[in-house]
């Protein structure tokens, strides 16, 4: 049988949709590369924003459109909020039912197939947030918290990295609120990087208030730890993270920003920031260009805020119109992709380790451990190489460096 997976939304997601099709291939089945050959289509859905729910659903109509005779599976958040209109097409399938779901599809036309691994891989270590921001759906949808226990997250490491994985991306809602047994985040770290195998760790986005001391002090000391933190800040100014329901103040995001600053490796910061929220003025907005330029984010991923029913700021009054948000956008995005150039500028002939996970012809394309897209040439396997940053490559303001090995 010839399955399909469509991923929308996070890297929770992805790592759910990695495990769905790992337990496919496992049963004997073979990933295809568009839904017009499967027989099998799994969808999986976002709602984190209006634009996340209309994707998820003209992607299904899409989807069954392409195909009308496969089975189709909808999962995810967008059919847990009602009001993300998920038509109803396929078999709807919440979250946590998902992966048991496909023991159906065991006994069905196994053919023999290896599982060919991943070289980069999303580990979930935790589920579900309730922090309530006031523009955020997600604590509505998955506000249970819930941690994978240490010697899971130990064991999925251990087989993933024997059958190839070299970088583990441990994935979660609100990963900073990991607790298994008295066991915390920087514990957890602890016990990993103490497994003696070769491969490199990443944490795939902190809030900021939940970064401690020690555990800037532990990442600092290994090197098995990417040099790389996306602390989430979301609004440029006090006012606009009170109104956010966020759990600190601008100062407190520059002081652990000058604290890592402070630490002996050079550890790049990617971050989220909100344009448009419910009370941003234009000195705010300008505020925030100023502190793209300051700050220098390797990267920063920029959301036009969008209303969700049932949060807080849906009921605020002073909404930015539509026309001031998406100008603020473009210019905001503008004012990025000069910071994200200056970022990349400062890396050339510095020393990296980057590693290939695509291979064109004799091109590798991969991530370097502070997590910069790199491109190098004459490679001929997905590894770690070393080299230093060489040239930056920028197609439509997609940056890329060059790497000489
Ligand atoms: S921390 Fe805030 S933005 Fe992040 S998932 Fe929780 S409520 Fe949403």
């Amino acid at each position: 049988m010839f399955f399909y997976i469509k991923t929308l939304g996070c890297k929770l997601n992805q790592a759910e949709s990695e495990e769905a099709k790992k337990t496919l291939i496992e049963f004997g089945h073979e990933e295809t590369s568009t839904a017009k050959n499967a027989h099998l289509i799994v969808l999986n859905t976002c709602t984190v924003t209006h634009i996340a729910d209309r994707k998820s659903r003209q992607m299904l109509r899409k989807i069954s459109k392409d195909n009308n005779s496969a089975d189709i599976i909808v999962t995810g958040c967008a059919i847990e909020n009602k009001l993300s209109n998920i038509p109803d097409i396929g078999t709807i399938i919440p979250k946590n039912e998902f992966i048991p779901y496909l023991a159906k599809y065991k006994e069905i036309n196994v053919k023999n197939n290896i599982y060919t691994s991943q070289i980069r891989k999303n580990i979930i270590i935790q589920k579900g947030c309730n922090f309530f921001c006031s523009y955020c759906i997600i604590p509505f949808v998955r506000n249970e918290l819930v941690s994978v226990p240490l010697e899971d997250i130990l064991e999925q490491i251990k087989t993933s990295v024997n059958s190839g994985v070299k970088e583990i991306i441990l994935t979660g809602i609100n990963l900073g609120l990991y607790s298994y047994k008295g066991i915390s985040l920087d514990n957890l770290l602890e016990e990993i990087v103490s497994l003696p195998f070769d491969f490199r760790i990443r944490l795939s986005s902190i809030e900021p208030n939940l970064v401690t001391d020690k555990l800037l002090t532990f990442i600092d000391s290994q090197s098995k730890i990417c040099p790389h933190l996306h602390l989430p800040l979301q609004g440029s100014s006090d006012n606009l993270l009170h109104l956010m329901n966020r759990k600190y103040s601008f100062d407190d995001y520059l002081t652990l920003l000058a604290k890592i600053n402070f630490l002996n490796r050079k550890i790049a910061i990617t971050t989220d920031v909100i344009v448009g929220f419910p009370g941003e003025t234009e000195e705010d907005f300008q505020f925030l260009l100023n502190l793209l330029e300051k700050l220098i984010f390797l990267d920063v991923h920029l959301f036009s805020y969008s209303k969700r029913d049932k949060t807080k700021a849906y009921s605020f009054l002073n909404h930015v119109p539509e026309n001031i948000k998406k100008q603020r956008m473009q210019i905001a995005q503008k004012k990025l992709h000069f910071c994200r150039q200056k970022y990349l500028e400062s890396l050339l002939n510095k020393e990296c380790i980057c590693l290939i996970e695509k291979i064109e012809g004799t091109l590798g394309y991969g991530y370097s451990e502070k997590y910069v897209p790199c491109l190098i040439s004459n490679v001929s396997s997905k590894e770690f190489y070393q080299g230093k940053y060489h040239k930056i490559i920028n197609q439509n303001n997609d940056y890329r460096v060059e790497i000489n090995i």
